[in-house]
């Protein structure tokens, strides 16, 4: 795992993490990384946070933006709601701040 520091780079001393943008195939491969991505990911953090899955179940911390999604599947319902909150914001009117950042988002590389 030491590969995806950055041991030549630092921040006030410390050791850093590496752009995961930046990271070759073979740097990934390498490494002992599971390599999940999405809902998969999600569980693994949330088992890693809970320490079970019984307590991953019975998290109660509704403001962490993993919540929804700790069991590692799609709620029912859940993406008709995002689809119609969505579509409720796209409506609003949006302060020029606003428009701004969201239209700088866009403009960043993936
Ligand atoms: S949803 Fe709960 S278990 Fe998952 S990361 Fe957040 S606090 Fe931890």
């Amino acid at each position: 795992m030491t590969g995806l520091l950055e041991p030549t780079e630092s921040e006030h001393g410390n050791l850093v993490g590496r752009d995961p943008r930046k990271i070759t195939t073979g740097e990934w491969l390498a490494s002992d990384l599971p390599l999940d991505v999405g809902l998969r990911a999600i569980r693994a953090k949330c088992l890693d946070c809970a320490l079970t899955a019984r307590e991953a179940r019975l998290c109660v911390v509704t403001a962490c933006p993993l919540w929804p999604l700790r069991m590692g599947t799609k709620p029912k319902g859940f993406r008709e709601a995002r689809a119609q909150r969505d579509a409720t914001r796209e409506r609003q009117p949006q302060p020029p701040a606003l428009r701004k950042v969201k239209l700088a988002r866009k403009r960043e590389p993936e």
